[in-house]
């Protein structure tokens, strides 16, 4: 029988190696269990970042694939379809924006968002051709593709990849101050994260949404929140900015609107900034195709039915009050909001690597982030006593002797 080293050695010989994987293989998964190809059991405390805050197979969106894929999966956008139009509107009302454009992957939603934002800046603001800035943040994370990794402040995503996009300022994280300053008339938006999730799970202070709100708005810039991990409630409220009652002009979703199943990524706006798009101006073959948009609504129709966001602010506190609690000699901090949770190591100590791999030998998949930082993001459908039975695995982690 094929074990999981044989596998590990396949997809080592098979597959490049843009990855660094805990060495388990997963087989099947259902809720907030996956078993490796040996049988064993673990609970995901990463849910795919964020991929999987519906849970492993969700029945219902489960089915609205496979029913969907009795009727018609792909159509191309050359034709209509019967399910993009309902998921659209539901997303529209769900979000509170006049239009969407779907895609698949969360680096094209951004992609589109930037389109967006140099085109609006050049047809409604009235920048000079090809003169539109965009301001980001040191430590983002917004993708991989060619553009977005020029906006990185990370060497190794960018290393031996250039040249690069031109057009983007970098500005420190939670500083509104900053931003002010990096404006200028040729800036057209400031795309933001509202957690900066792989920087390693880092929270703003309180008002910096309203404060960046507040500015973009002075300075006729868009504001784009880009929601791929923080959003359909994994930090406690559907979307992160609604913590602080602020409506984005672009919000860039992905990741969970697929419920862990199918890639579904769009872009909202209302219609002033998305009436810049013509035909031909951009597309995706896959964006907006009948499985995604039935997985789509199904997702959307969870998230809602089950109260996701609500149980995610609720047991998101109970659980980093539980880890505060924890004595341990080796964190530093526990930070989060909602059920994405970052523990951050002691650098003097050690890693959080060999935490995540003890954590797993334990039955607990959890994964680093920027070398110090344990993330904690369970699909949010978990459940108290299971929060409490990894707490237990948790504790003795955290305190025994690594
Ligand atoms: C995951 C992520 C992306 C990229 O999404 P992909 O689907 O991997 O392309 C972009 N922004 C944020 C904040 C993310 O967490």
């Amino acid at each position: 029988m094929k074990k999981t080293e044989d596998y590990i050695r396949e997809v080592e010989k098979f597959s490049a190696h843009n990855y660094h994987p805990l060495p388990v293989v997963l087989s099947t998964g259902e809720g907030v269990w996956v078993w490796d190809v040996e049988g064993n059991k673990y609970m995901d405390m990463l849910s795919a970042y964020s991929a999987v805050n519906q849970g492993h197979r969700h029945p219902k969106i489960i089915k609205a694939l496979v029913d969907q894929a009795q009727k018609i999966t792909l159509t191309s956008r050359a034709f209509h379809n019967d399910k993009m139009g309902p998921f659209l509107h539901k997303l529209c009302g769900v979000a509170g924006y006049d239009k969407a454009l779907p895609m698949n992957t969360g680096a094209e939603a951004v992609e589109t968002a930037i389109k967006a934002a140099r085109k609006w800046g050049y047809l409604k603001k009235g920048v000079e051709e090809n003169k539109a800035e965009i301001i980001v943040c040191e430590n983002n994370f917004h993708g991989r593709t060619t553009t977005i990794i020029s906006f990185s402040t990370e060497p190794q995503y960018k290393f031996g990849f250039g040249p690069f996009t031109p057009g983007f300022k970098i500005i420190p994280y939670n500083d509104p101050e900053a931003l002010e300053k990096a404006i200028t008339p040729n800036t057209v938006a400031f795309l933001v994260e509202p957690v900066q999730g792989e920087g390693g799970v880092i929270v703003p202070d309180e008002g910096y949404y309203k404060k960046i709100r507040e500015i973009t708005k002075k300075y006729n810039v868009l504001l784009i929140a880009d929601e791929i991990q923080t959003g359909f409630g994994r930090t406690g409220t559907l979307f992160a900015m609604d913590r602080e009652g602020v409506k984005p002009d672009i919000l860039v979703v992905g990741k969970a609107l697929g419920g862990g199943i199918y890639p579904v990524s769009a872009i909202l706006a209302d219609d002033d900034i998305m009436d810049v798009f013509k035909p031909g101006d951009h597309g995706s073959t896959f964006g907006g195709n009948p499985l995604a948009s039935a997985v789509g609504m199904a997702s959307l129709e969870v998230i809602l039915e089950e109260k996701l966001p609500e149980r995610a602010e609720e047991l998101g506190n109970y659980f980093m009050e539980e880890l505060r609690k924890i004595n341990s000699p080796y964190v530093k901090e526990v930070r989060g909001r909602g059920l994405l949770v970052g523990v951050e190591i002691k650098k003097e100590i050690a890693t959080a690597r060999p935490f995540c791999e003890k954590l797993m030998r334990l039955g607990i998949l959890a994964k680093e982030t920027h070398e110090q930082v344990i993330r904690f993001a369970p699909p949010l459908i978990i459940k108290k006593e299971e929060i409490d039975w990894a707490l237990e695995k948790i504790r003795k982690v955290l305190t025994e002797p690594i």
